[in-house]
């Protein structure tokens, strides 16, 4: 797909080509890589320099033996790893958070829908519904926000979102992202604390929907 114009932040590729994303998180970048060539391109150069390094301290820090081991350990086949395979709009990395069957929605109210893929301390994932047309509350965020775009697009302050796009708002950016004439914006959202509503309704909702 060539139309991508938002590609994943360097630390962010990084941190995930080294294993230290929450798993919300992993989930949003491992759907993009996987929608986009370039990212493929950029975590495989990553993870070559990381294991790279890996190599060069196991040789100075590790013996003989133990070092045969790490490495067989390495190579060992993970266990009863099922794969999926992308279905519809959904890449291989999501049908795997649902588990090969299609996404159950929950309704938010005026047509938007979510489905909670995760949710843990460290955070949450979850597919979003926005007809065309509609609008997520204005809001700001505590944390970080991976929004991708699965189909559809969307618009916010800080431009246009279509498929494939991954948009990362931090604590500072206050945004209210509109789905776009047409067929509905389903979105892939990925946060490391609650967003922070300014009006009063869906501050009410939260606790209930746990978004
Ligand atoms: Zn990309
Ligand atoms: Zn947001």
């Amino acid at each position: 797909m060539t139309s991508i114009t938002h590609h994943i932040p360097e630390e962010l590729l990084i941190a995930y080509a080294s294993g230290n994303l929450a798993p919300a998180f992993a989930l949003a970048v491992a759907t993009h890589v996987s929608m986009c060539d370039e990212c493929r391109a950029r975590l495989g150069a990553h993870e070559e320099l990381g294991g790279a390094l890996l190599e060069d301290q196991a040789a100075q820090a590790v013996s003989g033996d133990l070092k045969t081991r790490l490495f067989d350990a390495l190579d060992a086949p993970v266990v009863s790893e099922k794969t999926y395979a992308r279905s519809g709009i959904f890449p291989a990395p999501v049908m795997e958070a649902l588990g090969g069957l299609p996404p159950k929605w929950t309704s938010l109210g005026l047509g938007v829908r979510q489905m909670i893929l995760s949710h843990d301390r460290s955070g949450s994932a979850r597919l979003l519904y926005i007809p065309g047309g509609m609008g997520v509350p204005d809001h700001g965020h505590n944390g970080l926000e991976l929004t991708l775009v699965l189909q559809g697009a969307f618009r916010d302050e800080t431009g246009r979102y279509g498929v494939g796009d991954l948009e990362v708002a931090t604590g500072d950016l206050e945004h209210e992202p509109v789905a776009e004439e047409g067929p509905a914006c389903i979105c892939l959202a990925a946060t490391d604390a609650a967003l922070r509503f300014r009006s009063f309704l869906p501050r009410l909702l939260q606790p209930i929907f746990r978004i």
